[in-house]
């Protein structure tokens, strides 16, 4: 029983049987192969235009490098304090700038609220000698918390930015979870809505290493081809990244792997509702689940050898707070995750009422 994350699981079989089907013969290199132009192709299709397409192996590259495209050294990029780019890259996002400044703010469920975008730029003043130059709003689409913004809120986002002619960056590690839950468009959900710079996560949906950062204006991408090649992001078999994103686009496929996996996070999310026992921190949006565990319950689940996460309690919404012992515990389900796991996992979350 192993829900520590999605990145547990290996590839999808359809992944790897695209990485095997372009390991027959000689193809160019540095991704002016067949998968990576198939790959762009597809990419122009789901999102309804013209796309510029820059495909890396990491989530931290493709954030990092998203957002060194859309700030300079003295600029900053407002985001949640909780964010993957600003707690778990390392620095990458300031290094790949030359120095941007991150400035996190709080908000329940790790999403951003446009009334603390607005007080945020307030505070950084615009032309100011002595202060950073807030450049891009970053937000992340599951987020952390395995929230979602609903399309007005990003809309409302983009207004709070606009005053100051922000970009607004998408973290799409769990883009397919977020976009099967909204039941929109591709488009809808991005550019439609204001995103200017997508990062289209395909590893923790079913690819091994792939990733894809995606410029809705292709003019902004001018110098990316330089930063992603300075960052050791251009693969000279650039085709085993276009393979596997040639496995996980053709016929839906990625979207069948994403609603499988949220499939597999409300069963245990309505389980855990239903039982009474435990409460969510948040509510399910996507393919995690946030239980808050009594010390009873984390023992349970210890002993029947469930594997999870501690997950921070910082951004638990108003009024909901731990009782002494209490933690939340981060359940994810992957592509992968067998039905059968899940309600064994149940079962310990059911013991006491036998
Ligand atoms: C997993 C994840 C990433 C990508 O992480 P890498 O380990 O660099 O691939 C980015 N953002 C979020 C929200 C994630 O969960």
């Amino acid at each position: 029983m192993n829900f520590i994350s999605d990145n547990t699981a290996g590839a999808s079989p359809r992944v790897m049987a695209a990485i095997a089907a372009a390991n027959d013969g000689a193809a160019s290199a540095y991704g002016s192969d067949t998968w990576t132009k198939q790959a762009e192709r597809r990419f122009a299709e789901i999102f309804e235009r013209e796309v510029a397409v820059f495909l890396v192996t990491s989530g931290t590259a493709a954030n990092a490098l998203a957002l060194a495209s859309l700030t300079r050294p003295w600029g900053a990029v407002i985001t949640h304090e909780e964010s993957h780019v600003a707690d778990d890259e390392c620095g990458a996002p300031e290094f790949f700038s030359d120095g941007a400044k991150l400035i996190g703010l709080p908000g329940a469920g790790n999403k951003l609220s446009p009334d603390q975008v607005t007080q945020a730029l307030g505070r950084f003043r615009e032309g100011a000698l002595h202060q950073v130059q807030p450049q891009a709003l970053s937000i992340t689409q599951a987020t952390e918390c395995g929230t979602i913004y609903t399309l007005d809120e990003i809309r409302a986002l983009k207004d709070a930015a606009a005053p100051r002619g922000l970009s607004l960056h998408m973290d799409g590690a769990r883009f397919a979870n977020a976009l099967v839950t909204l039941g929109c468009s591709p488009a809808e959900m991005t550019w439609k809505a204001g995103i200017d710079v997508l990062s289209f996560g395909g590893t923790k949906n079913g690819a091994w290493a792939a990733e894809a950062v995606i410029f809705f204006d292709p003019a902004k991408a001018s110098e990316m081809k330089w930063r992603r090649k300075r960052a050791g992001q251009t693969l000279s078999k650039g085709r085993l990244i276009g393979a596997q994103f040639e496995g996980l686009l053709a016929d839906g496929h990625w979207l069948d792997l994403a609603r499988h996996a949220n499939a597999m996070a409300s069963k245990l999310a309505g389980a855990v509702q239903a039982g009474g026992e435990a409460r969510l921190a948040w509510p399910c949006q996507a393919n995690e689940v946030f239980p808050i565990l009594s010390p009873a319950l984390q023992q349970r689940l210890q002993v029947a050898g469930a594997a999870y996460l501690p997950w921070s309690d910082r951004a638990l919404p108003a009024g909901l707070s731990l009782a002494e012992g209490e933690i939340v515990g981060r359940f994810v389900m992957s592509f992968e995750t067998p039905a059968e796991v899940v309600e064994q996992l149940i079962g310990v979350f059911d013991a006491p009422r036998g």
